[in-house]
């Protein structure tokens, strides 16, 4: 006679071996050597612990004679869970997704220089805020300073944690309690957390929004101006552009405005281009040494979307406001580190050979490399891939556009040439899955159940190491089974 369902599971829980047992097997010994034993200990307790529930909970005889209580199998569950946990949360990952700036993605990669700055940075003791010309005390903002201004124009420079710190910072400082003249055309979003409204309802200044979405004038600004006016502010629209029937009040007519009302003008420029880059055919994005020229009395701006460096914020302009800023108490909350400081100065070091600049900082070399010097690595990559995956995988090239991204550029769409990745009666979304899984990660986009790779966002050098990843992965895509796994 069958047994019954409480002694079918009485019987699987007299199966499920000890703990003893399982950390006896061969493939927990093996990584005894680079994993704490305890660590070990306490994966083997909750596998059992979790397999008894299993046991305990099932509702069909059918669901505990698929359980597979082995030893052997328990310990490579054990073996997964720990390595797992022995893995990094944040590692680099290959960006294979033709947005080259993603914040999501860390923004921008940083240019070899800085890295080994900050690498020297971090092991050492430096002199992050002690002059070495008189020994006494100095400011950490001093290190960066005189270079910001020798490439902007500019008369005093701050560098704060990120540009969101910055924009709050000054109107903190210069607006608190008053009001700021805004047009409604440049009351901008961006990435979902940085809200101009918000900030500045944060910062203690009031919102004055003047002119319509699509259009303002200078009258619009002259007549919203009163008694309790702090600050005239301009936006860089970043991340969307407002076509067709528009005006938007330029930089010079603002400068002019806040003279007559002896009110200082701001420009929130979001990303900070320092180089022209309509010459590499892209649109004009404006500069910060334009704005400067064009005398406007505060900018900020990224250290991490085009300027290519870490992340920061950065505000230059004139310096009777620079000043003020500098001793608002809250430029302490917002202050940079000796990490940031000198992976910004060398970032901005390179910007004195502008050609030097462009070769080595990573998003200008992406933004601006020919898009048949990326056919050609896409050629070499298809063929390594084919040539290692064999028939069960089509691989081919395509040719779409790729995108900035991070708010800069919008309406930029790059040329650039992808891999085309296609499973045979292998699944495009476990792939895709599984490629994401992987210890160096791959993130891509997927069209028409194709996997693309697009050339222009992958750095380079590690083309290598990617074709090296995706054989590796890829090969594993129909051997592996998905889902938990787990005594099924
Ligand atoms: C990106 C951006 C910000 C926010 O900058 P963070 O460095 O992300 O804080 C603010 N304003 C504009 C116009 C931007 O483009």
């Amino acid at each position: 006679m069958s047994l019954t369902m409480k002694q079918l599971k009485q019987r699987c829980l007299r199966l499920l071996p000890a703990v003893d047992k399982i950390l006896q097997e061969k493939e927990l010994k093996e990584i005894g050597e680079e994993i704490p034993r305890h660590l070990i200990v306490e994966a083997v307790q909750e596998i059992v612990t979790e397999k008894r529930a299993v046991i305990r909970g099932a509702a069909a005889a059918g669901e505990l004679e698929a359980l597979d209580l082995s030893p052997a199998f328990l310990a490579c569950r054990v073996r997964e869970r720990v390595r797992e946990e022995a893995r990094f949360s944040l590692r680099p990952v290959f960006n294979a997704t033709g947005v080259l700036l993603h914040t999501n993605l860390g923004r921008a990669p940083l240019a070899a220089v800085a890295v080994q700055s900050l690498q020297e940075a971090g092991r050492s003791f430096c002199n992050l805020e002690i002059s070495l010309k008189t020994g006494h005390r100095s400011s950490r903002y001093e290190h960066v300073e005189a270079l910001l201004c020798r490439l902007t124009g500019a008369e005093a420079a701050l560098v704060v944690n990120n540009n969101a710190g910055a924009v709050f910072l000054a109107l903190n400082t210069l607006a608190a309690g008053r009001e700021v003249i805004v047009s409604r055309g440049e009351l901008v979003e961006i990435g979902g957390s940085f809200r101009l409204p918000e900030v500045m309802t944060a910062s203690g200044a009031f919102l004055a929004e003047v002119g319509t979405t699509n259009k303002s004038y200078r009258r619009d600004f002259e007549r919203a101006i009163n008694e309790r006016t702090a600050l005239l502010l301009k936006v860089h629209s970043s991340n969307f552009k407002i076509l067709g029937f528009t005006a938007a009040v330029q930089a010079g007519q603002l400068v002019e405005l806040g003279r007559e009302h002896n009110l200082p003008v701001m420009e929130d420029l979001g990303s900070g281009v320092l180089v022209d880059l309509t010459r590499f055919g892209l649109p004009a994005e404006p500069m910060v040494q334009e704005s400067v020229a064009a005398g406007i009395d505060l900018i900020t701006f990224s250290g991490d979307k085009l300027l290519g460096g870490p992340q920061s914020g950065i505000i230059v302009g004139k310096r009777e406001y620079l000043d003020r800023i500098k001793s608002n108490q809250m430029a302490r909350a917002l202050r940079v580190d000796k990490l940031t400081l000198s992976a910004l100065e060398s970032t901005l070091r390179l910007y004195l050979h502008e050609e030097r600049a462009l070769k080595e900082i990573p998003i200008l070399r992406m933004l601006t490399v020919p898009a048949a010097v990326l056919k050609e690595r896409a050629k070499v990559l298809a063929s390594q891939l084919a040539a290692g995956l064999g028939p069960k995988w089509r691989v081919g090239i395509s040719q779409e556009r790729a995108r900035v991204g991070g708010g800069s550029l919008p309406l930029a769409a790059l040329p650039s040439y992808q891999v085309t990745l296609a499973g045979r009666r292998v699944g495009t979304a476990k792939a895709v899955r599984m490629l994401r899984d992987a210890d160096r990660p791959v993130i891509a986009r997927v069209r028409k159940k194709k996997i693309l790779l697009d050339l222009r966002s992958l750095q380079e050098e590690e083309d290598g190491l990617l074709v090296e990843t995706l054989l590796g992965v890829l090969s594993q895509v129909d051997k592996v089974e998905t889902g938990g796994g787990d005594g099924r």
